[in-house]
């Protein structure tokens, strides 16, 4: 097993890491940024790694200089976490390069699973199921004939796309020259890499993923699947384990995903995500996500594995010891991303000092954050404060047991999305599972004012949610933040 671990992260992804590093007693570096040197992270960490200034393409995702302190400093591996550096192959080549061990999958794999067209092509090459588009760079004369092959209507999606982002809806064909042209222009920008595709848009489908663990060797284990149906534009807000699937489906879900990653002999920790139409009950690859997951909790809730420990293993090349058999899923478990957004005002970020934060605890409860009290959410970076997971026997157990720990979480200073979150979970909706990817987008909109103003009266009087008044002079920073490019990962 590795001596020493740099953890190339921040926030909670970081202190995750470092626990399943310190629960085996190996030495670990994390990076930090201006804004992250004093930390709950920085503090728990044996060294730190500075990273001067503030802008994540300075710091966080500074490959060269990662890489050169990595080597002064004698890591023997690298963690990445999710986001930021975690699905770059330059990265993941430069530390191999180093003579460091990449705590992921090869620069290779990252590069065929990153890249939805190449995705789809070894979708295509291993019978996985796909959702009926194109499958090459196509001129945009070639889209609009296929488009009108495919119907309407579609999406476009950017090759190079993640994070809920580079993805356009087509409603109809008058708008599909336009729209090609900006979504061509857009992942240009955020993405230096302007090839799109076209898929047909599945309405009232549920998010369904696998989470898988590859050893290398072509053997794939599976830790069950992952309902992340509940999103706001294509970003994860609620996710869940088990999904409300037949036993029978989630093994044809397991099988697509272990023929998918094992054709390029898949190594490290995995995500395959598939589209899920109940009507038909048909499932259609979507992608890979080659790195650890934000939503893995739910499944080391329902398992009892420690996937980063499993990561860390694969890396070193030890034995897992893992019988597919044994590996059970117990009860549910329910995850929720907690951010410091205003859900009253559009979601608008709320950043600040978080004066007070109180998580909850009580047996089935676990919180993964950085914050405490004093901590500061910066504009510079991913606006998420926490991410809460209860587990229960059953659905409806982990729903109450979700929604009477939510309202014993405190946090003051900045908005947070907890009223939100409270609201969705009670709703008859989410208890029936009635609903789809695209229903929160839907439902927002049909919210009245009236009733808005009331919420926001109310949040002012709970302890959650109560403007400091500091977050205003941010205010230019935060739209920059929302507009600007992210990064590509
Ligand atoms: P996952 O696939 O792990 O569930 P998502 O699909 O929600 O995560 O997001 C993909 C990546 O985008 C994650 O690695 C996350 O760090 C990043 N991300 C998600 N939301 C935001 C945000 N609001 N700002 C910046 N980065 C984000
Ligand atoms: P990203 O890399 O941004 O995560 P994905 O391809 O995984 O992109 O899609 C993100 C989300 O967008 C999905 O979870 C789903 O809600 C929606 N989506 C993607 N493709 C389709 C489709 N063909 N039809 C309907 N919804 C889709
Ligand atoms: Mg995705």
């Amino acid at each position: 097993m590795f001596k020493k671990i740099l953890v190339s992260n921040r926030g909670e992804i970081a202190l995750r890491v470092l626990t399943s590093l310190q629960d085996h007693d190996i030495r670990s570096v994390v990076t930090a940024s201006d804004p992250d040197l004093n930390s709950a992270v920085t503090r728990r960490a044996d060294e730190v790694l500075h990273l001067p200034g503030q802008q994540a393409l300075k710091t966080y995702l500074n490959i060269e200089l990662i890489i050169e302190k990595a080597v002064d400093l004698g890591v023997d591996a690298i963690h990445p976490g999710y986001g930021f550096l975690s699905e770059n192959h330059l990265f993941a080549q430069a530390a191999e390069d180093a003579g460091i061990a990449f705590i992921g999958p090869s620069a290779q794999q990252m590069l065929s699973y990153g890249d939805k067209l190449r995705a789809r092509a070894i979708a295509n090459k291993t019978d996985t199921p796909i959702i009926k588009g194109t499958d090459e760079e196509f001129s945009p004369e070639e889209l609009k004939e296929a488009a009108m092959e495919i119907g309407f209507p579609l999406l476009i999606k950017a090759s190079a796309g993640g994070g809920g982002r580079g993805i356009r809806y087509v409603s109809k064909i008058e708008e599909l020259e336009q729209q090609i042209e900006m979504a061509k222009s857009e992942a240009k920008l955020a993405f230096n890499d302007d090839r799109i595709y076209l898929e047909k848009f599945i309405a009232n489908g549920r998010h369904i993923e696998v989470q898988i663990m590859g050893t290398g060797d072509g053997t794939i284990y599976h830790f069950g699947e992952r309902d992340c149906t509940m999103q706001r534009k294509n970003q994860k807000l609620i996710e869940e384990s088990p999904a409300p699937i037949s036993r029978q489906k989630a093994k044809e879900f397991y099988e697509s995903a272990i023929n998918l990653t094992s054709e390029t002999n898949y190594k490290n920790a995995g995500t395959v995500e598939f589209l899920y139409d109940p009507k038909t009950e048909e499932h259609y690859f979507l992608e890979v996500n080659a790195r650890i997951q934000v939503e893995h909790p739910v499944t080391e809730m329902v398992t009892n594995e420690d996937l980063i420990w499993r990561q860390l293993q694969v890396a070193a090349g030890e034995d897992l010891d893992i019988d597919q058999k044994r590996i059970r899923i117990k009860g549910h478990a329910i995850e929720a991303r907690i951010y410091a957004e205003d859900p009253y005002q559009n979601f608008i970020p709320s950043p600040g000092k978080i004066s007070r934060i109180q998580h909850p605890i009580g047996a089935g409860v676990r919180v993964d954050s950085a914050i405490e009290d004093g901590s500061i959410v910066t504009p510079f970076y991913d606006s998420m404060i926490s991410k809460l997971i209860v587990q229960a026997q059953t659905r409806d157990a982990a729903i109450r047991k979700m929604s009477s720990t939510l309202d014993k979480y405190l946090v003051s200073g900045v908005h947070t999305t907890i009223p939100y979150i409270r609201k969705l979970i009670n709703s008859s909706n989410f208890k029936d599972n009635k609903y789809h990817t695209k229903y929160l987008d839907t439902y927002e909109t049909h919210i009245p004012k009236r009733i808005i103003e009331m919420a926001r009266v109310i949040a002012a009087f709970t302890s959650r949610g109560i403007h400091t008044g500091e977050e205003d002079k941010e205010v230019d920073q935060i739209s920059k933040w929302r507009t600007s490019a992210w990064p590509k990962y």
